[in-house]
């Protein structure tokens, strides 16, 4: 008898682990709530033009992720290895990021340029001499740039996205996000810029970062469509459009609503990559309620993306811009990732807005959000209302996880009461409530996958060495 495994989600982990157990004999069966699979990483298609959901650069440090991703994609031609290259849009001018002497000295007063330079060599130094503390995301932030450099950008910036006083946001949070400095290597990209300077689609001088991605050409959500594909061809089914309203883990089976027809998947493993106080109030019989109560406590922000169809042939050099003092917080133009996302002379731009699922900016009209954001775009002068063909809007209430300070201890406590019922697992980035990328949530997927093959009572027959 096979063992029978229901998976929750079809993003990159619960997709990765489904291909996993189902390729070494499982039975296993994809729970998946929307039409389509892939999750965050998946992409819209609409009148030709493809976004993401957000813009998703790939790369892992893992060599085998990486070998996974390229054959995944369809090969050296089916994706893109990019030159990062980012902006700031700080008091009405764009700075590279990371930040160049350069910029700094042609758009900033000397007086603050020095300002901020010594700050930063101060806050190093005391890292260096091991007298900074790092409890929390200002301190971690201070320690990276300088007092100055977080006062005027990186403190508002966290504070806007996330609404929350960096202070009482967990160090994890900016120790996982932000790359850790070192001193010279700073201070080398700072000065030597001059031999990566290119010209931007709008006539713009840029310079580029070190840093590079990975893209494939017809967007993000080639990847989770490949993975998808790989479940099936090892004979584990995917059901979508779905509204699970019970996991029994009594009479092991989860509950679900298709199509106005109620339908029960019994298991003998179960894993979750919904978000995590979701999947606790869905149990049956239910958590206690000090469990309930942290589970309703977990805080997420939500992401609004608006997607423009723009007939225009570009409209930003960078591949985004980030904002401290506009509504959105980042543009991105999907035509610097592929040209193949976009008909040909037209661009596909999206803007970042975070909020709180429910309140005043997540339940405004689509049309309300995009005149709003029409003025800001057409006072920045980088678009008018002629230019735009169509537009779209998307809502992601569990957008990024909120890492308050003391989180950790209190994720403990929910992961116990799961690993307290028999057959039950849970990761991924909505599962754990972690805040990774794509290449965290396949490694997720798969190391799960064989921590339920090594702990579950049916092993599996047919195992293979390679991970294709
Ligand atoms: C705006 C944005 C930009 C990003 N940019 C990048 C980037 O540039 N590079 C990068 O590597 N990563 C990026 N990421 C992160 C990346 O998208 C995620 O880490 C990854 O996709 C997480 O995969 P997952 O399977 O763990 O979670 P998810 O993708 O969230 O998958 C969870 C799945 O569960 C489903 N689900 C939820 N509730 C239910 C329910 N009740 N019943 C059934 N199904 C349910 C969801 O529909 C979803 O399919 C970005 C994320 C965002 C939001």
């Amino acid at each position: 008898m096979p063992c029978n495994v229901v998976i929750l989600g079809a993003g990159l982990t619960g997709l990765r682990a489904a291909w996993e157990l189902a390729k070494h004999g499982y039975a296993v069966n994809v729970l998946e709530r929307e039409r389509e699979v892939g999750g965050m990483s998946r992409s819209h298609v609409v009148n030709g033009y493809t976004f993401d959901h957000g813009p998703h650069g790939f790369f892992s440090r893992d060599a085998w992720i990486m070998d996974e991703f390229k054959e995944l994609v369809g090969g050296e031609d089916n994706y893109w290895y990019l030159q990062k290259w980012s902006q700031i849009f700080y008091r009405g001018e764009y700075f590279n990021h990371p930040l160049r002497i350069s910029d700094l000295a042609s758009k900033m007063s000397p007086w603050r340029v020095l300002a901020a330079l010594f700050s930063f060599l101060h806050a190093r130094l005391q890292v260096r001499m091991g007298r900074a503390t790092e409890g929390n995301t200002e301190e971690f932030l201070i320690n990276q740039f300088g007092r100055v450099l977080y006062e005027e950008f990186f403190g508002p910036y966290t504070q806007k996205v996330w609404n929350i006083s960096p202070a009482a946001l967990d160090a994890d949070f900016a120790r996982d996000r932000v790359p850790q400095i070192n001193l010279w290597e700073v201070m080398k990209k700072m000065l030597i810029s001059r031999d990566r300077m290119r010209l931007t689609p709008s006539g713009r001088i840029a310079t580029h970062d070190l840093h590079r991605f990975y893209y494939p050409r017809k967007g993000a959500h080639v990847l989770s469509k490949a993975m998808a594909e790989r479940v099936l061809a090892h004979g584990g089914s995917i059901h979508t459009s779905l509204q699970i309203t019970r996991v029994d883990s009594a009479q092991r089976q989860v509950v679900a609503q298709v199509d106005g027809q109620t339908q029960r998947w019994p298991y003998d493993m179960l894993l979750s990559t919904i978000p995590l106080d979701k999947f606790l109030q869905l149990l049956s019989p239910a958590p206690e309620p000090d469990i309930l109560t942290l589970a309703g406590n977990l805080r997420y922000r939500a992401i609004i993306l608006v997607n423009l169809c723009v007939k225009r042939p570009s409209i930003i050099g960078p591949f985004w811009i980030y904002f401290t003092d506009r509504s959105f917080n980042r543009i991105s133009e999907y035509k610097q990732f592929s040209p193949d996302l976009v008909p040909q002379g037209r661009t596909g731009i999206c803007l970042e807005l975070t909020c709180d699922e429910g309140d005043e900016l997540y339940t405004a009209s689509d049309e309300t959000i995009f005149r709003r954001l029409l003025t800001e775009l057409e006072a920045l002068q980088l678009l008018a209302a002629e230019d735009i063909e169509d537009y779209f809007i998307v809502r992601e209430p569990n957008g990024y996880p909120i890492y308050e300070v003391g989180y950790k201890a209190r994720l403990g406590k929910m992961f116990e009461h799961i690993r307290g019922r028999t057959g039950l697992f849970t990761a991924g980035r909505q599962g754990a409530f972690l805040y990774c990328n794509q290449d965290a949530a396949i490694k997720c997927g798969f190391e799960i996958a064989q921590q339920m093959m090594a702990g579950s009572p049916t092993r599996a027959s047919g195992m293979r060495k390679n991970r294709t």
